[in-house]
């Protein structure tokens, strides 16, 4: 069964630090605000995240129940349990009728999810916030490992590594960054392409100058005992020792739920944005991990919702009023 709701200010999608962050900005500025949360966040695998200025080791979960009883305390936040399905314009008409001054909003469709009720919102401006999917890298062991001994973050893991026999897997053309930024932490690595032609014979030569080495031969499988990593098992049997180290997953943004609409993505799949968070599509905003560029941190998506609220409630100001752009 469908909850009605009251006509909101900004429909958020996705209850991470990005979506939390973004909400408690916005109910402070007196808006009436909606986060919707499927409540899959990316770092589920992971038990102490790292980074977050005074809650450095905390688990991810607790920073999220914090921050969603931070969003609550305000009357005019909604926190809803739902996955967002659909996202429609509204009819200039319709929007005008709904009270929305500026002729523009939307319809915003969920489906209830762990037994909540589905949920239906009119809302002037929408704010996606939904992370990433990330595609792991293709071997039956990988997940087993994630987030124990591989990573796919080298800011948010790296310092547990340090001085250890790491890996690099993946076959993404970033993968030489990425092996430098590792370099920081352990100089014994090896960067594993899978058979794939993604490091370059002069960047292969720059990273064997400090002693990391490019295994380019197909995985078989990752292997280890109990949770612990041991090693990277080749499609030819032999098994190289490894503890552990990072693996470059392939993300897409989980914009389904806007349908036709033309969202501009970039060559990764992440979401383009200007600088004021405003997406290709008027009125749909986003931030967090789905836009580049990075890094991919809690605090820098946390940042990001802080920073776009204060746009989009400029935009909404400005849209009341019908005055054009002001420096803000
Ligand atoms: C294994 C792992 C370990 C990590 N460790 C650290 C660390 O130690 N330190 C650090 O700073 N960062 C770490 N990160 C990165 C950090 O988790 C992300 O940068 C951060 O969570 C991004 O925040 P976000 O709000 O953009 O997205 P997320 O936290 O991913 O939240 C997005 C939310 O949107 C919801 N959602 C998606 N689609 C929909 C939909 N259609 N409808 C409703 N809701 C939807 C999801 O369920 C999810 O709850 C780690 C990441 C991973 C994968």
């Amino acid at each position: 069964m469908t909850e009605p709701h009251l006509p909101i200010g900004v429909a958020i999608i996705g209850g991470g630090p990005a979506g939390l962050s973004a909400g408690l900005q916005l109910v402070r500025a007196n808006r009436r605000i909606a986060i919707i949360d499927s409540n899959r966040p990316r770092h589920s695998a992971t038990l102490h995240s790292h980074g977050f200025l005074t809650r450095d080791g905390a688990s991810p979960l607790e920073l999220r129940r914090l921050g969603r009883e931070e969003f609550e305390a305000y009357p005019t936040a909604t926190f809803a349990q739902a996955i967002v399905r659909e996202v429609a314009p509204l009819s200039e008409a319709e929007a005008l009728a709904t009270g929305f001054p500026d002729g523009l909003g939307f319809r915003v469709r969920g489906s209830g999810v762990r037994g909540a009720a589905d949920v239906e919102f009119l809302a002037r401006r929408v704010l996606i916030t939904a992370g990433l999917v990330e595609e792991l890298p293709p071997f039956p062991m990988v997940r087993a490992f994630y987030g124990t001994s591989l990573h796919s973050c080298v800011e948010c893991d790296g310092f547990e590594k340090t001085d250890k026999p790491l890996v690099l897997i993946g076959e993404t053309s970033d993968l030489f960054a990425r092996a430098l930024l590792i370099s920081r932490f352990s100089s014994d690595l090896i960067v594993f392409t899978n058979g794939a032609d993604t490091v370059r014979p002069d960047q292969e030569e720059q990273l064997a100058r400090i002693g990391i080495r490019v295994e380019r031969r197909p995985i078989d499988d990752i292997v280890g005992e109990r949770a612990e990593m041991t090693g990277v098992r080749m499609a030819d049997g032999e098994v190289i020792p490894r503890v552990g180290g990072f693996v470059r997953p392939r993300w897409h943004a989980p914009v389904e739920f806007l349908g036709d609409q033309p969202i501009e993505r970039d060559e990764w799949g992440l979401v383009v944005v200007d600088g004021r968070g405003e997406t290709s599509v008027r009125g749909i905003y986003a931030t967090g991990d789905i836009v580049p560029p990075g890094p991919q941190q809690l605090v820098i998506a946390a940042g990001g919702g802080a920073r776009v609220a204060a746009k989009l409630n400029m935009d909404m100001i400005r849209g009341a009023l019908g005055v054009g752009q002001v420096d803000d």
